[in-house]
């Protein structure tokens, strides 16, 4: 005899169909038993959810609390026992089973073979089910949420026990994780207590806890969408799938690939969760402070991150340790308006610049090596530049040069220099000259003004400095070797 019902498209979570299936199992045996006079009746659940419920004395909501009482008073609690998975003859109908298979399927039409045998009955204990929330006296709706299949990770609530905004380092929040596994595991036995060092399964299953409870938390619409099979933009994307642990992983072409699971189908994280970033940290550091490019291909090995490496620069940017290492110096302030002197709107070379650029060695009329010098004028304004050569920085030279230079082009009414200090070469020598009792004289006469850019400050006098660098730069690769 069987009876089925069935189960509403939306409100009620897995568990509580299994309780409803409880009832309607309740009944059913309620009717046999007092229409075949039968002495006793044992019931069977393979959902270890409902097992405890109907075991446990502990307050439940509504609805779970009716449903308890129901089946109490029809059956009693102490007549409901475990019956694993995969010997549920039930279980067949629910999962589906080909009609050959079903032919001669011992299980459907004699049940399982221990079922003549009470001494050899499964016995179900409490600790089985791994609900780490069962200590945290939590709702239990939420662990109703992971109990979908038995073979199923359920979530632990992690994130409720350790507080990992108390945590900047990942191997420490690992640690301390498994460290509360562990006491709570311990708490369940009475004998064989796990003691000593952390095992690297231990820290493995810390892991794997948080992030199927991040996966939980923050993909819960994705999950959702997934058990109903229902549509989602993200569950196409990245074509996610539970995997047995209960853990979303994105799925691949990958398949036939020789390498690890983990890396053929890796575990979906959120970007913007501090774990992901104290992983990303830690990959980071225990790979010799990798950069953004490798640290993203390490993780990849494992995990998979929407916008991985926008999420991985920007953690990165916060290492201490890089930062120290390969910090810039502070930017040199914005430019300032350009001084009214190179604003004007006048003739060419009426603002002018002078400067010397360093020696340059020449062939003389007798063949001997001699050095000569550039001066070199430009104009403020439209960056015109005069080129004169000099055999030495003394003042007659420059005034001979000068002469040339207001000769082709024009007088200039203000000409600008170096401050004698801020340069000992070139500079001291146009400093000599302007002092000079005849430069003075000559200048005054033509009505030009000599001015100093202030000490100490070379970039005042940045747009002659500038073509001084831009015409060696011309002469180098234009001569070449070439000696003249
Ligand atoms: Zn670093």
């Amino acid at each position: 005899m069987a009876k089925n019902q069935v189960a509403p498209i939306k409100g009620m979570t897995l568990p509580q169909l299994e309780l409803m299936a409880a009832v309607l199992g309740a009944h059913l045996g309620r009717h046999l038993l007092d229409e075949l006079e039968l002495e006793r009746v044992v019931y069977w659940s393979d959902s270890q959810i409902v097992i405890h419920w109907l075991s446990s004395e502990k307050q439940q909501n509504k609805f779970i609390k009716n449903r308890r009482k129901e089946i109490n008073d029809l059956t009693g609690s102490k007549h409901w026992r475990y019956v694993p998975t995969h010997s549920n003859p039930a279980d067949l109908q629910t999962r589906g089973i080909s009609a050959k298979e079903f032919e001669d399927n011992t299980l459907w039409f004699h049940g399982p073979p221990w079922i003549t045998q009470p001494q050899s009955w499964p016995v179900w204990k409490e600790c089985d089910t791994t609900v780490l929330s069962a200590i945290e006296n939590t709702e239990t709706e939420n662990c109703s949420e992971t109990a979908k299949d038995k073979r199923m990770e359920p979530t632990s609530n992690v994130m409720d026990i350790v507080q990992i905004e108390r945590f900047n380092s990942y191997q420490k929040l690992l640690r301390v994780t498994a460290y509360v596994i562990r006491f709570v595991d311990n708490l369940r036995k009475r004998e064989d207590r796990n003691q000593g060092k952390l095992t690297a399964g231990e820290l493995q299953r810390a892991a794997n806890m948080w992030i199927r409870d991040i996966q939980h938390n923050i993909y819960s619409t994705e999950l959702e969408c997934l058990r109903s099979r229902t549509q989602h933009h993200l569950i196409r994307q990245l074509k996610l799938y539970i995997d047995p642990g209960n853990m979303l992983r994105c799925g691949g072409r990958i398949n036939n690939a020789p390498i690890p699971t983990d890396a053929k189908f890796p575990l979906l994280l959120p970007g913007k969760h501090k774990f992901t970033h104290l992983l990303i940290q830690d990959t980071h550091q225990r790979n010799c402070h990798a950069g953004t490019g490798t640290v993203v291909t390490l993780l990849r090995q494992r995990v998979w991150i929407p916008a991985a490496r926008q999420i991985v620069r920007s953690v990165l940017r916060k290492c201490v340790s890089c930062k120290k290492v390969s910090g810039k110096p502070y930017l040199a302030p914005a430019p300032p308006p350009l001084p009214k002197d190179r604003m004007l709107d006048s003739e060419p070379f009426s603002v002018t610049g002078v400067d010397f650029t360093g020696e340059l060695h020449v062939k003389s009329a007798n063949g001997r090596d001699k050095k000569v010098y550039i001066c070199l004028f430009t104009c403020a304004n439209t960056r015109a530049v005069h080129l004169e050569i000099v055999p030495d920085l003394t003042e007659e030279s420059f005034l001979r040069a000068f002469r040339r230079f207001i000769s082709r082009k024009s007088l200039p009414k203000i000409m600008m220099s170096d401050n004698a200090t801020t340069f000992v070469s070139a500079a001291e020598n146009i400093r000599r000259l302007s002092q000079s009792v005849a430069v003075t004289d000559t200048l005054c006469q033509a009505g030009t003004v000599w001015k100093f850019i202030p000490k100490r400050a070379p970039w005042y006098g940045g747009y002659w400095e500038r073509l001084t660098g831009i015409t060696k730069d011309c002469i180098k690769k234009v001569l070449g070797c070439t000696y003249m």
